[in-house]
């Protein structure tokens, strides 16, 4: 898993131990993402599946893609598809992905990139390896998370972040068993690079095997653990995890998360995505790629792509990001990337 990694984390700013009164949080529900298939056919796992949109707010949904050894050839994207009313956050650990949208937005992105869309009022988007990875297959491995914006903000310009792994804030914990990448968000006391609409963190960390992470967490944000891959334990009730799964915490100040010591092989650190945000409390009424407030409005965005309101598809040039970009009909939401 290379992401960003450090040789010595020794060497990084470390988070404060906790206060002396912290509340650590507990946690309330661990649930095992379904695996599946996205677009034109990459394995995905549906991070947030059966879990109460209200205790996930401000997040919607999140696909972990891959891990997948590609052949030659069988690499797999997205066609064109519409998004309206909030943002989505593409973070790539291994492999190459590419990604165009209506608004001029667009660009590659790889091992410890994120891109961060802004699909506001309405955007078209594609994402799909490039073709030299469709040519030679290889690894990829990363996630996409959808953020909703709140009624005030859904109809904001689109705008589109390209936030490159160097960018990413490295800390470490404080007996520097576990590294932590600030992608988005505070914590504390260090900033990470996404500009979000929704106040919100993002931290992908590395948990070494018998390591303990007390992770200073803002209490007003909800927490959300996911695990890309290894073993352990979360929260001061210490629940089980493991790859592919999403833990709920309740309320408190500080996120625990434990490395087992003993992992896989091929999985030989605890690998996490802490969320957290503070929760927007409006009405979701969502479908296929729009997220909005009520079901006129989802209508309303069915009719505006129909009609071509969300954009249209830029015309390639030479050499351009994007191969054999076929614009997609009006066929309903399945492709919902
Ligand atoms: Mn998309």
């Amino acid at each position: 898993m290379p992401a960003v990694t450090v040789e010595d984390t020794t060497a990084l700013p470390r988070v404060p131990l906790p206060a002396p009164r912290t509340v650590r949080r507990r946690t309330r529900s661990v649930t095992t993402a379904p695996s599946g298939f996205e677009g034109e056919g990459f394995p995905v796992r549906r991070a947030f599946a059966g879990v109460d949109l209200r205790a996930l707010d401000p997040f919607i949904h999140m696909d972990q893609m891959g891990e997948v050894e590609y052949a030659p050839g069988e690499p797999k994207g997205t066609s064109w598809h519409p998004h309206r009313g909030f943002e989505t956050v593409t973070y790539i650990i291994d492999g190459t992905f590419e990604h165009a949208d209506s608004h001029g937005g667009g660009g590659t992105i790889s091992n410890g990139d994120t891109q961060w869309m802004t699909a506001g009022g309405g955007v078209l988007h594609i994402e799909r390896p490039p073709e030299q990875l469709v040519v030679s297959g290889g690894l990829f491995h990363g996630l996409q998370l959808w953020v909703n914006l709140p009624r005030a903000r859904k109809w904001v310009e689109p705008r589109y972040q390209d936030l490159r792994a160097n960018a990413s804030v490295l800390l470490a914990s404080p007996d520097a068993g576990a590294l932590l990448r600030v992608i988005a968000g505070d914590v504390a006391g260090h900033t990470g690079p996404g500009s979000t609409y929704t106040p919100m963190a993002m931290v992908h960390a590395t948990v070494s095997p018998g390591a303990t992470l007390d992770l200073p967490w803002r209490p007003d944000f909800n927490a959300l653990v996911y695990v890309l891959s290894g073993a352990g334990s979360v929260g001061i009730d210490g629940a089980p995890v493991r790859t592919g799964q999403l833990a709920v915490l309740g309320p408190g100040d500080t996120v625990t998360v434990h490395g087992a010591v003993h992992q896989e092989s091929r999985t030989p650190a605890l690998d996490v995505v802490i969320l957290g945000g503070r929760p927007i409390g409006e009405p979701i009424a969502m479908y296929g790629p729009f997220v909005m407030n009520t079901p006129e409005e989802v209508r309303d965005a069915f009719a505006d792509f129909s009609a071509g309101r969300l954009g249209s598809v830029p015309a390639l040039r030479v050499g351009a990001a994007v191969p054999h970009a076929g614009v997609r009909g009006q066929t309903g939401p399945a492709d919902e990337r």
